[in-house]
């Protein structure tokens, strides 16, 4: 059964004091009966603080990104190992400020997402067309390259260790948000494509989340949807009341 997910990316935002203040407040008003499971995505610098911070509640604790290699000369760079150290199972990878800002091709991303699971690691693997691509209406041709190159190379057993994050890019941080139909139009996509490239149970199984400016006024219609299984956050991750009431509104 796939799980039900809202994941907060907080990106390059809050230094120690208002990463620990943000968890308490989370913490402290979150539902013990919430239906979606809970991910925060702090910056490197603050992860280890945060995985003690909530050691034995059910909030998962989830890196940015991390490098492909195992260790080496990559100055400024951040490996699975020092991630798997502070006890930090689960990262982001693919995201579109990654690709867009810091070069992350899908090659690329096909090997940060083989060293990840090499290493036991959970990914969030996000991918998504940008504005001209769905104007030019190459949208799922452009999803479909992104799976394909980053992701479908992976082992039938390794999809239990998959999460998708499907989020168009001329939706992040823009307050344009795909509608509920687009939405569902796309995650029922790439859920045939998983149906027809890898195996009906695997599309069965795994969870796809919708990003793109997902806030408390249309959480719940986008969750509403068959195909959509959770969110990933940005903006709104950053004030508990929201981010909470997104993480309520999935029944
Ligand atoms: C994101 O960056 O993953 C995101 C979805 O951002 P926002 O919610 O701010 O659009």
């Amino acid at each position: 059964m796939r799980k039900k997910i809202v994941a907060g990316n907080w990106k390059m935002n809050n230094d120690s004091a208002q990463t620990e203040a943000l968890l308490e407040e989370i913490l402290s008003k979150k539902r013990d009966n919430a239906t979606a499971k809970i991910v925060v995505a702090p910056s490197f610098v603050n992860l280890q603080a945060a995985v003690k911070q909530t050691a034995g509640t059910n909030i998962i604790v989830a890196a940015q990104n991390m490098h492909q290699a195992e260790s080496g000369a990559y100055t400024g760079e951040v490996s699975v190992g020092m991630l798997k150290s502070i006890k930090v199972n689960t990262v982001i990878l693919g995201h579109s400020e990654r690709r867009a800002y810091f070069g992350e091709t899908n090659s690329v991303l096909a090997e940060k997402v083989n060293t990840a699971l090499r290493n036991n690691l959970t990914v969030i693997f996000c991918f998504g067309e940008e504005l001209a691509d769905r104007q030019s209406a190459t949208h799922f041709d452009v999803v479909e390259s992104q799976l394909r190159e980053g992701l479908f190379h992976i082992s039938a057993t390794d999809w239990d260790s998959i999460v998708l994050a499907y989020e168009p890019v001329w939706a992040i941080g823009t307050g344009e948000t795909a509608s509920p139909e687009q939405a569902q139009e796309m995650h029922s996509f790439i859920r045939t494509l998983i149906k027809n490239n890898i195996s009906e149970t695997i599309a069965e199984n795994t969870s796809i989340l919708y990003g793109g400016s997902v806030k408390p006024d249309n959480a719940a219609e986008i969750f509403s949807k068959p195909d959509v299984d959770g969110g990933l956050i940005g903006g709104a991750s950053l004030k508990a009341d929201e981010f909470l009431a997104i993480v309520n509104s999935m029944v």
